[in-house]
């Protein structure tokens, strides 16, 4: 990476003003590297767009790529929405998100999770969990701040950290330990400048979750050494083979330290209509609301009146889909097993994270050799984060002939690359 000069105002665009009149500029840095900020410089493009790239120039792309639902959104919540438009629902909502929505969510949390947050001071609704990260991040790092997450993990969080100016203090997770986080690793990285823990289960990209033991420690950690969790929980619908999702917050001594992070996009197969989600003690939820309300106003009214109807009748949807993914979960774990892609069995999310090493290409070369000689697009797992390297992502949220079909060509593709050795 090249760094900006350390020369005052070099990162002007130009400063001489015979150069503002002159026809041939002089010799400098890139202007990128003038120009964009170094929180903005450091942080790499993200390694999926670079992926979908390509993937919109092919045609006849099985993708299982792509993170999200695809069902289309439940018919009745469409209905609530366009009820909501009709009812000419186009103003602002409160800061904090319409009263209604987070007085449903308190509610679905507390029978869920038996975890209370007040509904007036307690919730905020976001613009996805992605706005929920964000300014999440943004009210609580200072400058060097560090911050310790488990890694392979969600392409955002790195970012996130960086733009808040905190330092994201990676511990990577295995295949050997079913990619939890172990807490006697999280422990050892803990520095006077640690400030947080960045929790993700259900985890995407590698579907692990957290053992209760492991949930307990960690928690433990947290609590000991004063530590502040954010608990990105946005797949807690999606749990398969009797697992039971705790959120962070209900573990002792954990509600007061926890930031709860989720969002209606997965389990109720709204990601475009962009509704998210925090909840925190009033001290914290004071300053991430002055983020949020600064930059972002509050979370469109209409998706929020099609939320609350999620919320309210999506019940049933939301177990027929997890039916869905679960019986795909399983065709896919035991397609790549049986070629011999080793896969440990996901019990959240909707990823499975095979192993490819034994093809002896790496993630990216595997990922690239696989969408151009048999279309099928699958993520690097260096995406994540470079405890990724030996796997690659792949969604199943997708139908079960076409996952069929994907494992044919994978097949195929294994078999030759072995070949070829
Ligand atoms: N957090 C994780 C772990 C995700 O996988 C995603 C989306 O893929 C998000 C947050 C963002 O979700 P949203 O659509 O609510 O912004």
């Amino acid at each position: 990476m090249t760094t900006p000069t350390t020369r005052p105002g070099s990162n002007r665009l130009t400063t001489d003003p015979s150069i503002l009149n002159s026809d041939s500029e002089p010799e400098r840095p890139p202007l990128s590297t003038r120009v964009l900020s170094r929180r903005v410089d450091e942080v790499p493009r993200s390694g999926i767009r670079r992926f979908f790239d390509i993937l919109a120039t092919m045609t006849d792309v099985i993708s299982l790529g792509v993170g999200e639902p695809d069902f289309d959104t439940p018919e009745q919540v469409i209905e609530a929405g366009r009820h909501s438009l009709a009812s000419r629902r186009t103003h602002y909502a409160s800061n904090y998100g319409t009263l209604e929505l987070r007085r449903a969510l308190a509610h679905h949390i507390e029978r869920t999770y038996g975890v209370r947050y007040d509904p007036t001071e307690e919730v905020l609704i976001t613009i996805g969990a992605s706005e929920a990260l964000d300014v999440a991040v943004r009210a609580t790092i200072d400058p060097g701040d560090e911050v310790i997450l488990h890694e392979p993990s969600y392409v955002s969080y790195r970012p996130a950290i960086i733009f808040a100016g905190g330092v994201p203090v990676g511990v990577p997770t295995t295949i050997d330990e079913d990619f939890a986080l172990d807490p006697v690793k999280v422990e050892a990285a803990i520095t006077p400048r640690t400030k947080a823990i960045l929790l993700n289960y259900p985890c995407n990209p590698t579907g692990a979750v957290l053992p209760h033991e492991a949930q307990d420690e960690i928690a433990r950690i947290a609590v000991r050494h004063d530590l502040l969790v954010y608990s990105d929980e946005i797949y807690d619908r999606l749990v398969y083979g009797g697992y039971q999702m705790r959120t962070m917050g209900s573990l002792p001594g954990m509600r007061r330290r926890t930031v709860l992070m989720g969002g209606f996009s997965k389990a109720y197969a709204m990601t475009g209509w962009r509704i998210g989600y925090i909840c925190a003690p009033s001290e914290i939820l004071e300053g991430i609301l002055k983020v949020h309300q600064y930059v972002i106003m509050c979370a469109p009214t209409v998706a929020q009146d099609a939320a609350l109807e999620a919320l309210k009748t999506g019940e049933p949807d939301v177990a027929r889909m997890v039916g869905q993914y679960d019986t795909r979960r399983r065709l896919v774990v035991d397609g790549f097993n049986a070629i011999g892609l080793r896969t440990f069995e996901p019990l959240g999310a909707f990823y499975a994270f095979p192993q490819i090493t034994s093809t002896g290409l790496t993630s990216d070369q595997f990922a690239e050799a696989l969408l151009e000689e048999e279309s099928v697009a699958v993520v690097p797992g260096t995406a994540f984060g470079e405890a990724g390297e030996g796997h690659v992502r792949c969604c199943y949220a997708t139908s079960e002939a076409e996952l069929r079909e994907a494992l044919v060509r994978i097949e195929r593709f294994v078999k030759r690359r072995r070949g070829n050795r």
